[in-house]
């Protein structure tokens, strides 16, 4: 199949500019891209070819080519050992410059050049009155800080990185291989474009050292887990005097004894008498706050929830308070001695013959004759 070409493919003039190019490629990509057509054969040719041609027209050295010699120029299968690489070899690199900017991306400034520092991440192990409270917490990080010595630039006291003599400062260095130059980062200083003849003897070049901080950190209120706290400027030191990355530290807030929690609100299981249940009466609930009292109604069922409210956790985003849902659970009593059994045994015969005090089994007993009687 011939092909086509690749101004065509693209929608542009032959003397379109740079930003023509990416403009028309972006908009070929985005439309034919294989997340968006899932299974089109159609789809899936346009977008490698649209890929191909904007591999070529946007690399100035390669355009050249292409537009003295036509396809020839630049077919990796032709004229054996051409310079770059098998046709999508770049791919994922052309790919990221004009996805990066559309999605805000950006890749860490220029490849050689002073780059910021990483980001670090700090796990904060709370308790739930800390989270729910607020705290000050001093953390003590391992990170990479500018090396003192040398202030960041990896050379001896006294001197300072001179240029590449390689690159001549450029970074990158041209090869020629017949008509073609193909572009490299320079061997020798990784694209920086400097290099040190005297080495600072405290972080041996590399301008950065290890070391630990210790920061205050102050948790606000309401904060839960996966809540992270940002502290700009306090991740690693960036390479040749790059800016600092940001410390994340990232909450996480232990399992409590007694509550458990579900965003603003809180739940706890309280245990009560079965006699209380019965009866009615008054309870004490532990609160973050202390203990309230709770009444609890007569025929009061196991699983029951109460619901206090505003006794729940105010969330870091703003907004009123949670309420605390206590669950009752009634327990069954143990240890009886000889005249406690005989009181339930005289309950239990006054039970007997009248299920009205027992509207749950009632219904149950029901279902379950139905259940047989279908049989
Ligand atoms: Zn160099
Ligand atoms: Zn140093």
């Amino acid at each position: 199949m011939a092909k086509r070409d690749y101004y065509e493919v693209l929608g542009v003039q032959r003397g379109a500019s740079e930003a023509e190019l990416k403009k028309a490629y972006r908009r070929l990509a985005m439309k034919y891209h294989p997340d968006r057509n899932p299974d089109d054969k159609e789809a899936e040719e346009k977008f490698k070819e649209a890929n191909e041609a904007y591999e070529v027209l946007s690399d100035a050295s390669k355009r050249a080519a292409y537009d003295q010699y036509g396809h020839a120029g630049v077919d990796p299968n032709m004229g054996g050992g051409a310079g770059f690489g098998a046709g999508g070899a770049n791919f994922s690199d052309i790919f990221g410059d004009v996805f990066s900017d559309l999605f805000g991306g950006g890749r860490g400034g220029s490849r050689g050049g002073p780059q910021r520092g990483n980001d670090l991440r700090y796990t904060l192990e709370l308790d739930l009155e800390e989270a729910v409270r607020g705290t000050s917490v001093t953390i003590r990080v391992p990170t990479l800080v500018a090396c003192k010595t040398c202030d960041g630039s990896g050379a001896k006291k006294g001197t300072s990185p001179v240029t590449c003599t390689t690159c001549g400062g450029h970074g990158q260095v041209r090869m020629q291989q017949g008509f073609f130059s193909v572009q490299q980062t320079c061997p020798r200083c990784h694209g920086s474009g400097q290099m040190i003849a005297d080495p600072c003897g405290t972080c041996h070049g590399r301008g950065r050292v290890e070391e630990h901080k210790t920061l205050s950190v102050k948790v606000p209120a309401g904060v839960d887990t996966g809540d992270r706290i940002r502290l700009s400027g306090e991740g690693e030191a960036g390479a040749l005097g790059g800016p600092a990355g940001d410390l994340y530290v990232v909450v996480n807030v232990r399992e409590h004894a007694i509550f458990q929690r579900d965003g603003k609100h809180l739940y706890c299981e309280v245990p009560i008498s079965f006699a209380d249940a019965a009866l009615g009466g008054e309870l004490e609930v532990p609160t973050l706050d202390g203990r309230v009292k709770l009444k609890i109604p007569e025929a009061t069922q196991t699983g029951k929830l109460f619901r206090l409210r505003g006794k729940g956790v105010t969330p870091v985003r703003g907004g009123g308070a949670g309420d605390l849902m206590c669950r009752v659970v009634v327990e069954t009593p143990v240890n009886l001695d000889k005249r406690q059994r005989e009181l339930l045994e005289e309950f239990r015969g006054s039970l007997q013959s009248d299920s009205s005090h027992s509207p749950r089994a009632k219904g149950w007993f029901d279902g379950v004759k139905r259940f047989f009687g279908d049989l």
